[in-house]
C-alpha cells in the first residue's frame, strides 16, 4: 500500500532556476502515474525528489501518513530504475540483483527466492551467469527492473527506462512493464519525454511544462478534452491542428472559408463573437470522403495538399489551408499527391476551441 502526496511542491536550484513549480498531486495506491513533457519541464527533478535525491525547496511530500522530505533515500522504501540501468559491470545477473538484498543483511535463503522469483517474472533465469557486458539492451533493463523488484519496495520510480533502446524493443519491453505492473500492482511514477509510452502505459498522465503541471487524467481525458493548446499538441501523433480564425455569428471564418459552429457548441462561445478564436481538430477527425463532404458542405474547407504519406491502412494528408498547416489522417489513398487542391470536412462536433491569448480551451 502506498500513496504519494505531493503539497505545493518547489524546486529552486542555486537560488534562482526554478526546475518545479508549485506541484500538487496525490497520486493513489496502484497506480501507474506516468509524468510526460518536453526536455527541461522539470519532470527528472520531480521523480528525484520522491527518490530523495534532490532537496524539496519548498512544500511537503508524503509517503503514505510519513512525511518524507527529510528522510534518507535508503528509508524511503522505493527502489528506482534509471536510463542507463546502472548495473555493476564486475557482476553477474544474479548478483546485480541480489547486492541490494545483501546490503540490507537478508537472509541468504530469502535472497535466492526473491532473486529467483524475480528471474522467472523476468524471462532471466538462462542469464543469472552472465555479466551485463554479455546481455543485449533489453536484457539489461530486464536485469535493471530485477534489481528494483526483488526488494518488494512500496514504490516503483522510473527514469526514461526505455530510451537507450531501439523502436521495436522499446515497444516490447513497454507491454513488459505494464504486464509486470499489473502483476505486482506496486504504486509507480514513471517519467518519459515520449507521448505515446505515456498514452499506453499510464492509468494517469500528468503533462508538465516549464516546471508547471499542465494537466493530469486518464489517457482518454487528456487526449479529448485537453486543457490548453500546449497539451493538445503535445498529445496525440501526428499533432493536434490548430487554425487562427474569427467567429462571427455562428460561423468560424478562415480567411473567406466559412464552417458552421454548432449550436451546441455556440453557448460557451458567446462573449467571442466578432473575436479572434483558435479552433483545435484531430488529424483523424477530418474527412475526405465525397459523401461526408457534400451532406455537410458548410463544414469543409479547401486543402492544398504539401505532401500525401501512404502508411498501407491509412494515409496522411500534409496540407495548407491559406497559410496554415494542416495535416489529415483519412483511408489509404493512393490518388492524392502534392500539389492538387482537395475539399476536407471536419467533424465539427469533435473541435475544440482555444482562446487565443490564454491558449486555454474554451468551454
Ligand atoms: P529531460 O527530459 O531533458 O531530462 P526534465 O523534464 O527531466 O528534462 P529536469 O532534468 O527535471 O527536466 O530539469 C528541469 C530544469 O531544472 C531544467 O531547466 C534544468 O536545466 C534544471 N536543472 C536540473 N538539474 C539541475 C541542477 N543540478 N542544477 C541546476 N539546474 C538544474
Amino acid at each position: 500500500m502506498a500513496e504519494i502526496s505531493f503539497n505545493h511542491i518547489d524546486k529552486i536550484f542555486d537560488g534562482n532556476v526554478k526546475a518545479v513549480s508549485d506541484f500538487d498531486l496525490q497520486i493513489n495506491d496502484k497506480e501507474f502515474i506516468v509524468f510526460v513533457g518536453p526536455s527541461g519541464c522539470g519532470k527528472s527533478t520531480t521523480l528525484r525528489m520522491v527518490a530523495g535525491l534532490e532537496e524539496i525547496t519548498n512544500g511537503d511530500l508524503y509517503i503514505d501518513s510519513n512525511r518524507v522530505n527529510d528522510v534518507a533515500p535508503k528509508d524511503r522504501d522505493i527502489a528506482m530504475v534509471f536510463q542507463n540501468y546502472a548495473l555493476y559491470p564486475h557482476m553477474n545477473v544474479y548478483d546485480n540483483m541480489a547486492f541490494g538484498l545483501k546490503l540490507r543483511k537478508f537472509d541468504k535463503n530469502d535472497i535466492e527466492e526473491r532473486v529467483n522469483n524475480a528471474a522467472n517474472i523476468l524471462g532471466l533465469n538462462e542469464l543469472l551467469d552472465r555479466k551485463p557486458k554479455a546481455l543485449s539492451g533489453g536484457q539489461r533493463q530486464r536485469v535493471a527492473l530485477g534489481r528494483a523488484i526483488v526488494r518488494n519496495p512500496k514504490v516503483f520510480l522510473m527514469d526514461e527506462p526505455l530510451s537507450n533502446l531501439d523502436a521495436k524493443l522499446r515497444v516490447q519491453m513497454r507491454a513488459e512493464i505494464s504486464k509486470l505492473h499489473q502483476r505486482l500492482q506496486t504504486t509507480t511514477i514513471y517519467v518519459t519525454h515520449d507521448q505515446t509510452e505515456a498514452m499506453t502505459m499510464a492509468t494517469r498522465i500528468v503533462i508538465m511544462k516549464d516546471g508547471l503541471i499542465q494537466q493530469v487524467g486518464k489517457p482518454k481525458e487528456v487526449y479529448d478534452y485537453p486543457e490548453n493548446m500546449f497539451v493538445g499538441g503535445f498529445i496525440g501523433s501526428p499533432a493536434m491542428n490548430f487554425l487562427e480564425g474569427k467567429l462571427s455569428d455562428g460561423k468560424f471564418y478562415i480567411g473567406d472559408m466559412a464552417l458552421t459552429v454548432p449550436e451546441g457548441k455556440l453557448k460557451s462561445l458567446e462573449q467571442y463573437n466578432n473575436k479572434e478564436l483558435v479552433l483545435g481538430i484531430r488529424p483523424e477527425d477530418i474527412h475526405d470522403e465525397p459523401v461526408f463532404i457534400e451532406s455537410t458542405p458548410d463544414t469543409s474547407l479547401e486543402a492544398l495538399i504539401d505532401v500525401a504519406e501512404l502508411m498501407g491502412a491509412e494515409s496522411i494528408l500534409y496540407s495548407k489551408i491559406g497559410e496554415q498547416d494542416f495535416v489529415a489522417r483519412v483511408d489509404s489513398r493512393a490518388d492524392v499527391s502534392g500539389g492538387q487542391n482537395i475539399k476536407l470536412a471536419l467533424d465539427m462536433n469533435k473541435v475544440h476551441f482555444f482562446d487565443p491569448d490564454t491558449e486555454l480551451r474554451i468551454r
